[in-house]
């Protein structure tokens, strides 16, 4: 039976880059790839299916694009490495799954998710995290597979700007990103994933925001989802998704006031910093502070939306809500 209204919202990152950066196919391809994304998300809501499996479904799809800095097109570390985290809540039980500094696991977000199912323990690192996925006979990869051109100009140009001193100076789009996804389902549960590779020449071993519940990924019913994108470092300091739910449930802040709080305070950082949430009631927001953010959502009606900079598109319709 369905009860509630269904939602789901995504992002790819706020290091998106200056509209002339990249050519007009590769902005095609990206939007596509969001879209792609919303439609596998959608997918399971429309028949009735989790929140948890939605936002699954959903960032697979930006896992796999090499568009997004998460799985196949994650950035490189300073050893020219990929070091993945990944996150994903239910909001129903607030199960949680959560891996850092995975090197072979294909999709971190389904290892993450198998994780959470397992139920006990919720957080497993590198090589135990590894080998975890690899037991559960998940997909497997060299760690080359998540290499790709563009990361590797990024990893170049950060080294050089480590060189000569202008590290403040490189773009939001050089040094990070992450994909997230949140929804509600039509039993009224809310979900939220998170994956990325952290940011281009982080240290290894260096651990981010993505994977930590209640930093990057936050989900609890009757009050919101979240997923953050942006300097994972303060997202941890200010516990950003629990800070946001907390907000809403002791301040009685709307889901608008909370995230809109949630930014400016990283702002004060000077730091990039977004988010994609979802409220109990199905309302989405996506702030961020950032010139851009690889963002979309679906609305009840169906309707897809997309848009990397200022402007929202409209990207199709899908079956509206039940
Ligand atoms: N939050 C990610 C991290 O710090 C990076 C990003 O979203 O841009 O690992």
């Amino acid at each position: 039976m369905t009860t509630s209204p269904i939602a789901l919202a995504i992002h790819g990152g706020c290091g998106t880059l200056p509209k002339a950066e990249m050519t007009e196919t590769e902005w095609t391809e990206a939007k596509a790839d969001l879209a792609a994304s919303l439609r596998a998300g959608w997918a399971v809501l429309s028949k009735g299916g989790s929140a948890v499996d939605a936002v699954e479904a959903a960032v697979l799809v930006m896992e796999n694009s090499p568009h997004f800095n998460a799985g196949h097109g994650a950035a490189f570390n300073a050893d020219g490495e990929h070091e993945l985290d990944a996150s994903i809540m239910d909001g129903e039980t607030l199960a949680a799954g959560a891996l850092c500094g995975v090197k072979r696991i294909r999709n971190p977000i389904g290892a993450a998710k198998v994780l959470m199912r397992r139920g006990d323990p919720l957080f497993l690192a590198g090589t135990a995290a590894d080998s975890f996925a690899e037991s559960e006979g998940l997909d497997m990869v060299e760690n080359e597979y998540f290499s790709t051109e563009r990361r590797r100009k990024n990893l170049s140009s950060m080294k050089i700007r480590e060189l000569v001193g202008t590290m403040s100076e490189a773009s939001e789009a050089e040094k990070h990103g992450t994909v997230g996804a949140v929804a509600l389902d039509a039993q009224g549960h809310l979900a939220a994933a998170t994956s990325t590779g952290g940011y281009t020449n982080k240290p290894a071993g260096r651990v981010g925001d993505s994977p930590i519940i209640g930093a990057g990924t936050y989900a609890r019913d009757g009050r919101c989802a979240v997923s953050g994108t942006g300097k994972g470092e303060y997202f941890i300091r200010y516990c950003v998704g629990h800070e946001i739910a907390s907000l809403m449930a002791y301040a009685g802040l709307s889901l608008e006031e909370a995230t809109a709080r949630a930014i400016a305070e990283l702002t004060k950082h000077r730091i990039g910093a977004g988010l994609v949430a979802i409220g109990a009631d199905g309302s989405i927001v996506a702030p961020y502070n950032s010139a851009g953010m690889y963002r979309g959502w679906v609305t009840p009606d169906g309707f897809i939306h997309v848009a990397t900079h200022g402007d929202v598109e409209v990207a199709g319709q899908l079956e509206a809500a039940a």
